[in-house]
């Protein structure tokens, strides 16, 4: 019986040619489901960076910040290493404002902001705390090592000639500094001593640092 036996072979040649074609289908799809997965990776990782940067400066903002703030607490705390934060505050902020419109504060903010963050070196972190006002959360250092780096800062912006709107401004910033108490404070606490040493620096005559207590 040649015929059936041709059939036969015939209808497996047909049988192996649809499996061929079927897995390579399948491989395909993978393919496609490996690209849609690199895809959806990336809109992940770009919605956390949207979630956790500032719109206006580009830093870190606030929740970022008190993050990194607390994740640090907590290993100063389980290591024993000291931990040091400085608030930043824009002087008379309120005044350029009112002098120059909201459009050349907006740019000051970025400037500064930009100025700061070129000074703040790993693993030290800046992020936008308030409206005028940022925080540097800086591992392993005490209130002497944030305060070199306070006075620096101090003195960098203080040189800078900010331009926007045809206009040159000159800025000044108050820095307030904390060194966190391993074990008698949680981050509150921290910051809002951090926070006090601020009022001092303002009331002290601005354009300078001051430590809170020990
Ligand atoms: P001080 O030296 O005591 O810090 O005085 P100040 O004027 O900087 O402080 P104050 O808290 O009175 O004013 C802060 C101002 O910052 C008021 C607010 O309108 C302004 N500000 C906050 N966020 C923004 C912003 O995103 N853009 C602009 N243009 N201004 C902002
Ligand atoms: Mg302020
Ligand atoms: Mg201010």
């Amino acid at each position: 019986m040649p015929d059936k036996k041709e059939t036969l072979t015939q209808k497996y040649k047909k049988l192996l040619a649809a499996s061929q074609q079927l897995e390579a289908e399948l491989s395909r799809a993978k393919r496609t489901i490996e690209i849609k997965e690199i895809e959806l990776k990336g809109v992940l990782a770009q919605a956390h960076e949207i979630k956790n940067t500032d719109a206006l400066t580009f830093l870190p903002n606030r929740r970022k910040i008190i993050v990194d703030l607390q994740e640090e607490v907590i290993r100063s705390s389980r290591y024993d290493v000291p931990l040091a934060i400085s608030i930043v505050d824009i002087d008379h902020f309120k005044k350029v404002n009112d002098t120059y419109g909201h459009v050349v504060g907006d740019d000051v903010l970025r400037t500064i902001a930009a100025r700061l963050r070129e000074q703040i070196r790993h693993p030290d972190t800046i992020g936008r705390y308030g409206g005028e006002e940022f925080l540097i959360v800086l591992p392993n250092s005490d209130w002497r090592a944030a305060s070199e780096q306070a006075a620096r800062l101090c003195n960098k912006i203080r040189k800078l000639q900010v331009t926007s709107n045809d206009h040159i401004l000159s800025i000044t910033i108050s820095i307030g500094i904390a060194q966190y108490r391993i074990g008698r404070e949680d981050w509150e606490q921290f910051l809002h001593r951090a926070d006090m040493a601020l009022y001092q620096a303002k009331n002290a005559g601005r354009d300078q640092w001051a430590a809170a207590e020990e």
